[in-house]
């Protein structure tokens, strides 16, 4: 038991600062896309004197959640949080609905075209809906490799999850 309690409170940022901070921190693959467009980012709040962010990836064994993390870790470290502990949260797993309006938006006018409930998938070039799957694993495991019949344009589809 500790009764420490005044120690490390003089700087202590609010879940909405810390928020605000880790806005730069991006999906390294779609970098227009940041963690909290994703949906990846989960919680923010303290434990005693340890900031505790809470995450959930995307696809397990997903590469790019590494290297997330570190980002994490980086940007946290640069503002001068000290104690920090990044826990990745399974249950409820992570699901595509989660990424924000912006996000499927920024997705768009990256170029790659945002999952769909319906399961449609239309080109983010011409908005066309008559496109086919050329492969079922595009430039990463998240995402399909799709061709615009109208444009002829091939694109990467962000898979419904
Ligand atoms: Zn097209």
């Amino acid at each position: 038991m500790t009764t420490a309690q005044d120690t490390g409170t003089r700087q202590r940022p609010d879940a909405a600062t810390v928020r605000r901070w880790l806005a730069v921190v991006t999906d390294p693959e779609i970098p227009v896309l940041s963690l909290e467009d994703l949906g990846v980012l989960r919680d923010i709040h303290w434990q005693d004197d340890t900031l505790m962010v809470v995450i959930s990836p995307t696809y397990t064994g997903c590469p790019a959640m590494d290297r997330m993390r570190a980002d994490i870790e980086a940007t946290l470290r640069a503002k001068g949080v000290e104690k920090l502990h990044i826990r990745e949260q399974l249950q409820p797993p992570w699901t595509t609905d989660w990424i924000t309006g912006k996000g499927l938006a920024a997705l768009q006018a990256y170029g790659i075209a945002p999952p769909r409930r319906s399961g449609e998938v239309r080109c983010p070039q011409c908005g066309s809906a008559n496109t086919t799957l050329i492969s079922r694993f595009g430039s990463t495991a998240c995402k399909a490799m799709h061709k615009c019949e109208d444009c002829l344009e091939p694109f990467d589809h962000f898979k419904c999850h």
